[in-house]
C-alpha cells in the first residue's frame, strides 16, 4: 500500500483524498473502506535540486551545488566547488522519494577520487527506500553539493491541515529522521504555528518556533527570515508539501536548507507554467503517465479488479462496492464526464496492461458521456486488446438501450450487472474464477 502523505498526521480521520480534473473530493466522516483505497492525492512532485533552485529565488540558504546527468558532469561540478574552496563535497541521488541517506543514495566525499567512487556507485543504482517500494527506483541524476559543517539537524515542514482548514507551520528539533516516526512516538516534539488565511504567517510565530527549536538568539532573526521565506514558497508555487529535513546550523552559526522536498497541487499547476516544465516523468508510473497523455484520471493501487468509472464520486462508490463484495481494486481510473470513444480505448488499454488484473468493472453513468458512445469504444478496444479477462459492465443513464444493444451484438462476451451490487457481486466472482485458472 502506498504510504500515506505527511499531510495525514493531523487528520487521519479524513485524509483521503482523490482529486480529479478540478475537483476535489474530501471523504470526511466517510467509510473507512475508501481510506485504504486512496491514499494518494495527485501532486506534482520535483526533484531536489529543482527544490532548492526555488529556494534561491526566494534568498533561501541553501549549500552551493548543481546537478550532474552524468559522470562527466559529477565531476566538473565536484572539481569546480572543491577548487572553490569546498572542504568535501555530497553526492546525492535524485530520486522522487525520501530515506535516500539511510538506502546508500547520500554520500559525502572528502576527495575528487571519493566523488569519482561515490557518483559511479550511486549514478544509475537502483535505490530502494522506504518510499519507493521493493523494486526500488533508477537514479539518473545527482545533486553534487559542497558539504556544511552540520552542528544541529532540524527539521521545517509546512502542509494543509484540513481540520482547522489553515496551513499549518512545523518545526522540530528531531530533524534528520523521518517526522511520521516522530508524530508517532513523540508529537510534543513537533512545534506547530496555525496560520490564519487572513494575516498570513507572522514573525511572531516564526519567532515562537525558533526558540523552540532552541536556536541562539544571534540566529533568531535569520531563522525567521528563513522561515518567512518558505512560507513565500508554499503560497506563491501553490505547494501542498514543503519539508526542509534536515534543516541544520552550522559550526559557524548560518542556517541552511540541507534537503528540501515541495510538492505542487495539481489542481493550481495550470497557474504556473515554468513549474510545469520541472516534472520529472521518468519518475512516475508508466501508466500514470501515460493516462495523464489522455486526460484519464488514473491512480494504481494494489488489488486485482481494473476499474473504469466516470466521475470520481463513481469511482469512490465503485471501490466501496468491490470491498464489500470481498474484492479488491486495482486502481481507480477515472474518464471524465466528457470522454471519447478513443479516451475509453485508451482507458481499456492502460487498465489491461496492469499484470495484477483479473476482471474489468466498467461502472458507467452515461450523462454528457453517452452509454453508446462508451460501449462503441469498450467493444473496439476489447476487439484490439483481445481481451482475456472476464468484463463486467453496469451501465445506466443517456441511451443505455442502445449501449446495451451494442455490447450485445459485439460478439464478445461481456457480462451485465443489473444493479451496481449485482456487477460487483459478478466482477468479484469473475476475478476469483480467472485467479483460479491461473493457479
Ligand atoms: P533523505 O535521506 O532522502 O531525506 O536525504 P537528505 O538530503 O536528508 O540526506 C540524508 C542525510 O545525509 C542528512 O540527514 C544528513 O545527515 C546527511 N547529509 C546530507 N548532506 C550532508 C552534508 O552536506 N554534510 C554532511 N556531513 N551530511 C550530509
Ligand atoms: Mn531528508
Amino acid at each position: 500500500m502506498v504510504r500515506q502523505e505527511l499531510g495525514s498526521l493531523f487528520h487521519n480521520d479524513n485524509w483521503a483524498l482523490l482529486r480529479t480534473n478540478g475537483t476535489q473530493l474530501c471523504r470526511e466522516g466517510q467509510s473507512p473502506l475508501v481510506w485504504k483505497f486512496c491514499p494518494k492525492t495527485k501532486r506534482m512532485k520535483i526533484h531536489e535540486y529543482q527544490a532548492k533552485a526555488i529556494l534561491e529565488k526566494y534568498a533561501v540558504a541553501v549549500p552551493k551545488g548543481e546537478v550532474a546527468n552524468t559522470l562527466e558532469e559529477a565531476l566538473d561540478v565536484a572539481k569546480r566547488l572543491f577548487s572553490g574552496g569546498a572542504k568535501g563535497v555530497v553526492v546525492k541521488a535524485q530520486i522522487h522519494a525520501g530515506g535516500r541517506g539511510k538506502g546508500g543514495g547520500v554520500k559525502v566525499a572528502k576527495t575528487l577520487e571519493e566523488a569519482e567512487e561515490y557518483t559511479k556507485k550511486i549514478l544509475g543504482m537502483q535505490l530502494v527506500t522506504h518510499q519507493t517500494g521493493p523494486q526500488g527506483q533508477k537514479v539518473q541524476r545527482l545533486l553534487i553539493e559542497e558539504t556544511a559543517p552540520i552542528a544541529r539537524e532540524l527539521y521545517l515542514g509546512i502542509v494543509l491541515d484540513r481540520a482547522t482548514a489553515k496551513l499549518v507551520f512545523m518545526a522540530s528539533q528531531a530533524g534528520g529522521m523521518e517526522i511520521e516516526e516522530v508524530a508517532a512516538k513523540d508529537p510534543d516534539a513537533i512545534f506547530k504555528a496555525y496560520i490564519d488565511p487572513a494575516v498570513g504567517f507572522q514573525p511572531y510565530q516564526a519567532r515562537k518556533l525558533a526558540f523552540a527549536l532552541g536556536l541562539k538568539p544571534a540566529q533568531i532573526n535569520e531563522a525567521v527570515k528563513f522561515m518567512t521565506g518558505l512560507y513565500k514558497v508554499f503560497l506563491e508555487t501553490d505547494a501542498s508539501l514543503l519539508e526542509i529535513n534536515p534543516f541544520i546550523t552550522t559550526t559557524d552559526d548560518r542556517l541552511l536548507a540541507l534537503d528540501c522536498k515541495i510538492n505542487f497541487d495539481d489542481n493550481a499547476i495550470f497557474r504556473h507554467k515554468e513549474l510545469k516544465e520541472l516534472r520529472d516523468t521518468a519518475e512516475e508510473d508508466p501508466l500514470e503517465v501515460e493516462a495523464s497523455k489522455y486526460a484519464l484520471n488514473y491512480i494504481k493501487l494494489d488489488g486485482n479488479i481494473a476499474c473504469m468509472v466516470n466521475g470520481a464520486g463513481l469511482a469512490m462508490a465503485t471501490m466501496d462496492i468491490i470491498q464489500y463484495a470481498g474484492g479488491s481494486p486495482a486502481n481507480f481510473l477515472d474518464v471524465g464526464g466528457g470522454a471519447n470513444q478513443q479516451q475509453i480505448e485508451h482507458a481499456f488499454e492502460i487498465l489491461l496492461s496492469d499484470q495484477n488484473v483479473q476482471a474489468v468493472f466498467i461502472n458507467i453513468f452515461g450523462g454528457i458521456l453517452r452509454v453508446d458512445t462508451l460501449a462503441h469504444g469498450v467493444v473496439e478496444a476489447a476487439k484490439k486488446t483481445n481481451v482475456q479477462v472476464p468484463v463486467v459492465l453496469r451501465l445506466e443513464g443517456t441511451n443505455v438501450e442502445q449501449g446495451r444493444e451494442i455490447l450485445k451484438n459485439s460478439g464478445l462476451n461481456f457480462i451485465i450487472g443489473e444493479t451496481m451490487q449485482d456487477a460487483a457481486a459478478k466482477v468479484v466472482q469473475a476475478a476469483k474464477e480467472k485467479a483460479a485458472t491461473k493457479k
